[in-house]
């Protein structure tokens, strides 16, 4: 029997991402030179990537399917423009959540179709289940699930298929769609944009500060050691034992000590025992991540969603359930500790 369903030009609207809605937008054949002069494109453009900041999705879709679907390919020109990695994982992830909420909606014939997109080994499900997918596939998107329900003991296999129902299927599809669009937006540096996506760049950078912004401002640049999130005592414990950190763990570590209040100078020093020291290029970096160099912006760590995905979140504890932030943590307890010592 027939399942998988065709997909119509109301899903590409709906799911940009698909390589099918691709050749679409190739055939629309607009460039970045071209993009500002289509405004409807242009202006959607600019509010996926606003709400994807704001909000963590990116918006309505709108009447005009053209628009819709070609606003996609220039709202990732515009996250491109801004060079900045925050807004390049928030957007990835707002695509991926918006289209998770999406796919909920749909018939298993839909979810087929788009899972089929990501060349998924996938088909009908018995057992009770909607679905069997083949356990690789399960394996690459759960990778950084949490919790007893993703656990490979507590799914039903049967020949290389683990049995899932929908929900399951579309959470790890929202895995592939964010990976899809990482690798999108993960292109050499463009030079040149038009000056109109520029000045939009920069009020996106601006945006994304501000929000950045509300996890710290008001943090008492008295460092409380006893405040740190488990991870970062973890990176912490790792640097001092191995000598080595990671890209994603340097620049954590990093960008939370120097928002709490240590110099560059105090930072670097954590690098100097590293094989790969080389002091000129660490104090650059620190100093780029502090917004002394380069395009001035003060980086904050990442949010802890994304250190889940870089494997970078260890030891969560209750604390962690409540808070979105590494630095939301620290402020929590740099706050009680703060309390109790007066
Ligand atoms: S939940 Fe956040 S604060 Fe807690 S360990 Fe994970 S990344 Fe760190």
């Amino acid at each position: 029997m027939q399942l998988e369903s065709a997909l119509s030009s109301e899903d590409f609207a709906k799911y940009p991402f698909l390589k099918q809605a691709s050749k679409q937008i190739e055939e629309l054949q607009f460039t970045i030179e071209t993009l500002p002069s289509e405004k409807t494109i242009f202006d959607r453009a600019q509010n996926r990537v606003e709400k994807a900041i704001f909000e963590v999705n990116t918006g309505n879709v709108v009447k005009d399917k053209r628009a819709e679907i070609s606003s996609f390919a220039a709202a990732l020109i515009l996250v491109i423009a801004t060079k900045n990695s925050w807004i390049k994982k928030r957007y990835s992830l707002s695509v991926a959540k918006t289209a998770h909420a999406q796919m909920l909606l749909e018939d298993k014939g839909k979810i087929l179709a788009i899972a089929k997109d990501f060349d998924w080994d996938i088909g009908e499900g018995v057992f009770g289940k909607d679905f069997r997918v083949r356990f690789s596939f399960y394996l690459k998107n759960a990778a950084h699930m949490h919790g007893p329900e993703w656990k490979l003991v507590n799914q039903i296999m049967d020949k290389g298929m683990v049995y899932l129902n929908k929900d399951k299927v579309v959470r790890l599809l929202q895995e592939e769609v964010k990976n899809r669009i990482e690798k999108r937006l993960d292109v050499p540096e463009i030079k040149n944009f038009p000056p109109e996506i520029t000045v939009i760049a920069e009020g996106l950078i601006k945006l994304a500060q501000e929000i950045m912004g509300e996890e710290i401002e008001d943090i008492p640049k008295e460092v409380v050691q006893t405040a740190f999130p488990p991870c970062i005592n973890a990176i912490y414990e790792a640097a001092s034992a191995t000598h080595h950190l990671s890209q994603m763990e340097r620049f954590t570590l990093t960008a939370f000590l120097l928002n709490i209040g240590l110099n560059a100078e105090k930072v670097s020093e954590i690098y100097k025992s590293f094989s790969d020291y080389n002091e000129r290029l660490t104090r650059y970096q620190i100093e780029h991540i502090a917004g002394e160099r380069g395009s001035g912006t003060h980086y904050i760590p990442p949010q802890c969603s994304i250190l889940q995905t870089h494997g970078v979140c260890k030891n969560r504890n209750e604390l962690c359930r409540r808070i979105y932030h590494p630095l939301k943590y620290y402020k929590i307890k740099q706050q009680l500790a703060l309390k109790q010592a007066q």
